[in-house]
């Protein structure tokens, strides 16, 4: 799979391969990334890439000649989703989907953002990662990045713990304990040291539950929704 980043600030994104699990997977050619500065495409004479709003505005908005070239550039292939707050919410399904793609493309937007003509010709989705704002999307670029490899064959090493991932259903995951069973006089529930798997499993769907109406009611509902159609 290959990722493309159109995006000003490329050392931004960089660093974020050069360690860990995202580190691995590229080196195992599970993926490659590239990318593209608009700033290289721009024709005005101080390579400019933003400009006043027309018709007024706060800020400056990435104007789209730097953007057009740059994104001309890019093969049949490629798969262009921007990063905006105004986007679609990116979820855990989009992750997965997005895994069987061959070549993603992110564009970054900075300042106010992009001028819509770039998007309204270039985008296949736009996406937010949530309902604030940052100064660019580097960051966005790279957390849907991160999810999207997650699902990429082999990059995990054990891939069932893709399957009782929170999202996978509608159900948040059931507390983990790691060892020693007791630490600091704190210890975990009972039932996990006894070894019956089927009453584990029981335990660990009702703490799930638990865990899912406290922190996200509007997922229990989902889930109720879901086995209540099941049965
Ligand atoms: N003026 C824009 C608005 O109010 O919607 C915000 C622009 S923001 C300062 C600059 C860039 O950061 C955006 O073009 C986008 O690429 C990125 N960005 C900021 N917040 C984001 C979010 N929640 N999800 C995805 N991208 C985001």
């Amino acid at each position: 799979m290959h990722f493309t980043y159109v995006t000003l600030f490329s050392n931004l994104i960089e660093g974020y391969f050069q360690d860990s699990i995202l580190k691995r997977a590229m080196e195992s050619h599970k993926f490659k990334i590239s990318f593209l500065n608009p700033r290289d495409y721009s024709a005005s004479k101080h390579f400019k890439v933003d400009d006043t709003c027309v018709g007024g505005g706060a800020g400056m908005v990435m104007t789209p000649q730097p953007l057009f070239d740059t994104l001309s550039t890019l093969g049949k292939d490629a798969y262009i989703i921007f990063a905006a707050p105004v986007g679609k919410q990116f979820t855990q399904n989009d992750a997965k989907r997005l895994a069987n793609k061959s070549h993603i493309v992110f564009v970054s937007g900075r300042y106010e953002g992009i001028d819509e003509r770039v998007i309204e010709s270039f985008a296949d989705e736009v996406f937010s990662i949530g309902d604030y704002v940052l100064t660019g999307g580097e960051l966005p670029s790279l957390v849907m990045t991160d999810a999207i490899v997650r699902n990429l064959d082999g990059v995990l090493g054990n891939s069932e713990s893709l399957e009782t991932e929170s999202f996978e259903t509608p159900l948040l995951e059931a507390p983990s304990f790691g060892k020693p069973p007791i630490y600091n006089n704190l210890g975990v529930p009972s039932e996990y040291l006894k070894g019956n798997h089927s009453k584990i499993q029981a335990l660990k769907l009702a703490m799930s539950e638990c865990k899912t109406k406290y922190f996200r009611p509007e997922q229990l509902l989902k889930h109720k929704i879901r086995t209540s159609y099941e049965k």
